[in-house]
């Protein structure tokens, strides 16, 4: 992964301060802090949770109470610091005790994730549970179905690999669950070092369901729902 560009840098740290200072939906006058994110800014993953919890909202960090812990000792699991993804959610401002985001406050703060998938460029996105997966697959198709499956796609204009996983905080509390993480987690490195996909255009894997390029869609603009991915059948 070559470092991320000067300009790339600073694109990022003022994305951060627009998010510290969004008031675009109601959160912002709840939450404490803001958690735009953080990592490598120049990382190959990318993992994208639900929202800000309580520990989150007051350091303004992303998965940092037990769901983080849980995290960073799958990342361990393969090799991996925090430091050396990028961690994100899809709301940046935590909802009152917790609740789901609802679809007003997905589709104000969408617009930053897809402009810190534009400057990261991740080649694998790793989405945690039932929100991220259904707004970065674009499929209303639950996380217990697709769990462990990658998908080649394309968001912000970048072919990339989604691939959805358990949340770890739903996970941490059922151990078949778990166990389902810990599998899917170990798939992680072969799929890192089989991206970046060209939608519609490399050779697939021996053993990846033929991918249709007359089904390829433009490539998505940073604002832009993700074109619809092609299944994979990777592992
Ligand atoms: N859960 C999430 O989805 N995100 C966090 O940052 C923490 C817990």
């Amino acid at each position: 992964m070559p470092p991320a560009t000067d300009h790339d840098l600073a694109a990022l740290a003022a994305l951060c301060a627009e998010v510290e200072a969004c008031t675009l939906c109601e959160l912002h006058a709840t939450r404490a802090k803001a958690v735009p994110g953080e990592g490598d800014p120049a990382s190959d993953l990318m993992f994208v949770g639900e929202a800000p919890g309580y520990h989150e909202d007051q350091q303004g960090r992303p998965f940092v109470g037990q769901a983080g812990k849980l995290l960073e000792q799958l990342l361990a699991s393969i090799g991996l610091t925090r430091e050396q993804v990028f961690i994100a959610n899809v709301l940046k401002s935590r909802p009152p005790n917790n609740r789901d985001p609802r679809p007003e406050e997905i589709a104000a703060c969408q617009p930053y994730l897809w402009r810190q998938i534009a400057l990261i460029k991740p080649k694998v996105i790793c989405t945690l549970g039932n929100h991220a997966t259904k707004l970065l697959t674009g499929d209303p198709t639950g996380i217990t179905r697709v769990h462990g499956r990658p998908r080649a796609t394309e968001i912000a204009a970048r072919s990339l690999y989604l691939y959805p996983i358990f949340h770890p905080a739903a996970a941490l509390y059922t151990p078949a669950m778990l166990t389902t993480l810990k599998e899917d987690f170990q798939r992680l490195p072969e799929l890192l070092a089989h991206a970046a996909p060209q939608t519609g255009a490399a050779a697939p894997p021996a053993d990846a369901v033929p991918a249709a390029a007359a089904d390829a869609e433009p490539a998505a603009t940073p604002d832009a729902p993700p074109a619809k991915p092609e299944q994979l059948g990777l592992f």
